[in-house]
């Protein structure tokens, strides 16, 4: 089943998506705002920011733009473990010694610790060594031994990690590669909103990958409307959210997984087994920040689904999820802004 559900899957763009635009949303009328699009690969995605302007912003909004795209890049040159000269290369490339390092990934760093305890360890950002075995192993198509597996599960472990004052930070076991995949995207999304909204932009969207902020409202002053996609089948929707400063972000096994022995695994590790996660095939999280988003839609991808649920029941009002597990039965789905749980039965795949 799992298997059949990847291999249809394979060619979807992306899970979830705004509506009126991929659909054609009705003309702005004249007191409506305009809407202007630029994308850019960045971050090893297609991040798309979508603005709603008046006539009289269309030069600031040039600059925002410039100054959005300046702030994405300069996010990826500090946090890409695959830029050699990365704030974040240095850091793993530097046991024993502590390295200082600037604020936002000191901040990312120190965010990754809190919902790594949050997830109950779900959440890992030193599985690198796991990712990486498991990605060899998928080109060499062959599963890894036991012993690769506990060697590479040796070189990780969130609590040897130490933030020290004066924005340093120390790997404590040699060996070890801080990978921010499951976060950083969300981040730069965060930092994207930050800068429109600092050159007066209200109403906007940014989409980084399938790591969403919805800000405002549309250009059409309506809430932002969110479709959800099955993903085996993609011209089907099985959810529709209505959002406002909010973020949406989806994770799983459906887009990216490696294939050995005709069997998929996913790129997403539990850090507890050290094999890749199976059960979940995707959350998607909404959330009020979307590094936050990001992160925990990674986590519940490990997490059971039981846990995953009473995760985001602890968390207050204006965080939600919706799961698609393997079996194709149970999800669930805290709506926002109704805030109401709802239970969603997908059809039969
Ligand atoms: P995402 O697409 O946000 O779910 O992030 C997935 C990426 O995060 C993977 O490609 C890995 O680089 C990294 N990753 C894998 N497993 C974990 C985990 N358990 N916790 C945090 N990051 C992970
Ligand atoms: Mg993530």
């Amino acid at each position: 089943m799992k298997i059949l559900l990847h291999r249809i899957a394979r060619g979807i763009s992306g899970l979830i998506f705004v509506i009126g635009l991929l659909w054609g949303c009705a003309r702005p009328h004249s007191d409506q705002l305009q809407r202007s699009s630029q994308t850019k690969v960045l971050m090893g995605t297609y991040v798309t920011v979508d603005v709603c302007y008046s006539r009289e912003d269309a030069r600031v909004l040039l600059d925002a733009y410039n100054e959005v795209w300046a702030r994405v890049q300069e996010l990826q040159e500090i946090m890409s473990l695959y830029e050699p000269r990365s704030e974040i290369s240095r850091i793993n490339g530097s046991y024993p010694d502590a390295v200082p390092v600037g604020h936002e990934l000191y901040q990312v760093l120190d965010s990754s610790i809190r919902i790594s305890e949050l997830t109950r360890g779900a959440f890992d950002i030193t599985v690198f060594p796991l990712v990486h075995l498991w990605r060899e192993s998928g080109r060499a198509k062959r599963l890894p031994s036991k012993m690769e597996i506990s060697q590479a599960q040796d070189r990780t472990g969130m609590r040897f990690i130490e933030l020290l004052e004066d924005q340093r930070v120390r790997l404590l076991k040699p060996g070890m590669s801080l990978d921010l995949g499951g976060i950083a995207k969300g981040y730069a999304v965060d930092e994207a909103a930050r800068v429109l909204r600092s050159r007066g932009f209200k109403d906007f969207f940014i989409d980084a990958g399938g790591d969403l902020y919805l800000g405002g409202q549309s250009c059409q002053g309506t809430p932002w409307r969110i479709g959800i996609r099955n993903p085996a089948r993609k011209d089907q929707i099985i959810d529709i959210v209505e959002v406002r400063n909010q973020a949406v972000t989806t994770s799983g096994s459906y887009e990216q997984y490696v294939e050995i022995g005709g069997r998929n695994y996913s790129h997403i590790i539990d850090p507890r087994t050290g094999f890749p996660q199976e059960g979940v095939v995707s959350a998607t999280v909404i959330a009020p920040i979307t590094y936050e988003a990001d992160a925990l839609a990674t986590a519940l991808c490990v997490l059971s689904q039981q846990e995953g649920i009473e995760l985001i029941e602890s968390m207050g009002e204006s965080y939600g999820a919706l799961l698609i597990v393997s079996d194709s039965r149970v999800d669930h789905l805290k709506l926002v802004p109704s805030l109401k749980y709802q239970e969603h039965r997908l059809p039969k795949f």
